[in-house]
């Protein structure tokens, strides 16, 4: 690991006035920056601690959404009362996650910004537009069992690895942002993750120095909430495909739909095309199969990726049945 300096910043705002400093990066739990810089993949020369500012509260909203901290630790999330009773699609997500301890550890802003799970990532002998922009693709004709099939290029074919994100991109959250100058800013999480084009690299709309200071739900949608992970095995384990879905129904017709998938692209995949297949079709299984196909339409697998597509299809069919089905399918 090579050296840096370090500093624990006092409030948000000294927080942001230390990481304009050059080379200065911000650490929360460190359950994903400490790995990288001992890989030497993230060399900040300058770490500002953020991991005792007083953003770790869950609060609810007088219009009926929630405001959870960026500090707020991914297990005190997942078993806060509002978010279990109110958000269970969120509360599924971030159990599915990692294990207990590093749950225990990891933040929700650190979450957000987790980095891919891509092998040539880790691997520093591997060619990496990624980890080091010109270098090639080594996933692109590799082994890319784990890549992406949906909006991917010919720069990166990476995933995004964070499972709260996906449910998050459901419940139409925002991101609370503290700008380098002071200033308060909200993006939306289905617009805070940039697909790869040429520059894979930059893979948010966050600007230089800035820190997230919470994530804003609106009031819940209707109908019920469900996330689904599909993994190599059954704990500890990053998604291969995910699906969180939000789905009303009424006396067997579908009303309101949201649906994302996880594990299948650059970022948490929002659906439009499976909730307008969704849309004021009836709930049965012939209408889960139309939304599965219009969801994976544009999907292209790369090889030992191809499986995904498929398997996504068959996850989203099967989480839509239990969210919009009878009853008794819910469990
Ligand atoms: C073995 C293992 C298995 C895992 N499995 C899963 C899984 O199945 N699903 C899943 O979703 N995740 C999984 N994770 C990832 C884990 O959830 C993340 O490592 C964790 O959420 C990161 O949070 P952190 O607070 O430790 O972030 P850190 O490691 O401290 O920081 C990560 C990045 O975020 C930046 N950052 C942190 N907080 C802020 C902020 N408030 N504002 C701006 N920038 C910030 C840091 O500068 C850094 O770049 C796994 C991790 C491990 C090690
Ligand atoms: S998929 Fe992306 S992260 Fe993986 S090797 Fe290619 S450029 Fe790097």
């Amino acid at each position: 690991m090579r050296s840096f300096t370090y500093e624990r910043a006092a409030d948000a705002r000294a927080a942001v006035a230390a990481a304009s400093r050059d080379g200065a990066k911000f650490i929360s739990g460190g359950t994903n920056l400490l790995d990288l810089m001992k890989l030497d993949i993230e060399r900040p020369s300058h770490l500002v601690d953020i991991s005792r500012l007083p953003l770790r509260g869950i609060e609810e909203l007088p219009d009926g959404g929630l405001r959870i901290g960026a500090q707020a630790a991914n297990s005190e999330v997942a078993a806060d009362t509002a978010v279990r009773t109110r958000y269970p699609v969120l509360s599924e997500a971030l159990v599915s996650g990692a294990s207990g301890q590093l749950r225990n550890k990891a933040s929700t802003g650190g979450n957000l910004l987790q980095r891919t799970r891509c092998p040539y990532f880790y691997d520093t002998a591997a060619g990496c537009n990624k980890r080091d922009p010109g270098s090639g693709c080594s996933a692109i004709g590799g082994f890319n069992r784990v890549h992406a099939v949906l909006g991917a290029g010919d720069s990166c074919i990476a995933t995004h690895p964070s499972d709260m994100a996906v449910a998050l991109a459901a419940l139409d959250a925002e991101i609370e942002l503290l700008t380098a100058d002071q200033a308060v800013r909200r993006v939306a999480v289905t617009r805070f993750y940039r697909l790869p084009g040429d520059t894979p690299h930059i893979e948010t709309v966050l600007g230089p120095g800035e820190l997230i200071t919470a994530v804003v739900l609106p009031p819940p949608p209707p109908g019920r909430q469900r996330y689904r992970k599909v993994r190599d095995r059954a704990s500890y384990e990053f998604a291969l495909v995910s699906v969180a879905a939000v789905v009303s129904a009424d006396r067997g017709t579908i009303g309101e739909a949201r649906v994302a998938l996880g594990g299948v692209a650059h970022k948490p995949w929002r659906s439009a095309e499976a909730e307008a297949a969704l849309t004021g079709r009836p709930a049965t299984t012939d209408t889960y199969r139309a939304a599965a196909e219009a969801a994976m339409r544009d999907a292209v697998g790369r090889g030992h990726n191809d499986f995904k597509i498929d398997l996504a299809r068959r996850t989203l069919c099967r989480t839509l049945a239990q969210v919009a089905g009878p009853a008794e399918e819910a469990g």
